[in-house]
């Protein structure tokens, strides 16, 4: 019975009837494309883009080198080198991230005790190779002065939640 009721189905073409039926039922129902980039989809206070190094106003790296975030990292994205500097302060020589490999899950900001290291609300980058995936320390500290204003309103408006 299965069967015949199949064949007249597909014989009456009553498939073709209904996916032109839904069709039509969507093409004047109201239109939810986004016109990116003009227009952008409203955004998780909670997400977690691209990586950025703060500093403090006076202009010195927030950054204490302990290693924290390097220790946290469950993917290994994340290569730091250090020294003692001549005031007896510890700072990075070297603060690598490895994009292709971090999975955006924020535990690098979450163990900095010095509000160093922030995940950005960016997502707007790419990479034509893989190598332009790997930040660097000055790739960091540059997308954190270029964003400071953005990234400290956007913990201040964290910290209301913890
Ligand atoms: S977001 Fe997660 S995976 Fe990416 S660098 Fe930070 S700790 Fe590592
Ligand atoms: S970014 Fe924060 S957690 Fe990572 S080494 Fe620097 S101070 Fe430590």
């Amino acid at each position: 019975m299965k069967a015949v009721r199949r064949f007249f189905s597909s014989f009456l073409l009553f498939e073709l009837l209904r996916g032109m039926a839904l069709t039509g039922r969507h093409l004047f129902a109201r239109k939810i494309t986004v016109q990116f980039p003009e227009e952008k989809t409203p955004q998780s206070v909670r997400f977690r883009g691209l990586h950025a190094l703060r500093r403090y106003p006076n202009g010195e790296e927030r950054c204490i080198a302990c290693k924290l975030c390097e220790a946290v990292c469950p993917a290994m994205a994340i290569t730091i080198e250090s020294e003692l500097r001549d005031d007896g302060t510890r700072r990075t020589t070297r603060y690598d991230i490895d994009l292709s490999k971090c999975i955006f899950c924020g535990l690098c900001e979450e163990s900095c005790p010095v509000d160093s290291i922030v995940e950005t609300h960016i997502f707007e980058y790419h990479a034509e190779k893989r190598s332009e995936l790997y930040y660097n320390k000055q790739q960091l500290l540059a997308i954190g002065d270029k964003y400071e204003a953005e990234i400290a309103a956007a913990r201040a408006q964290d910290a209301k939640y913890r």
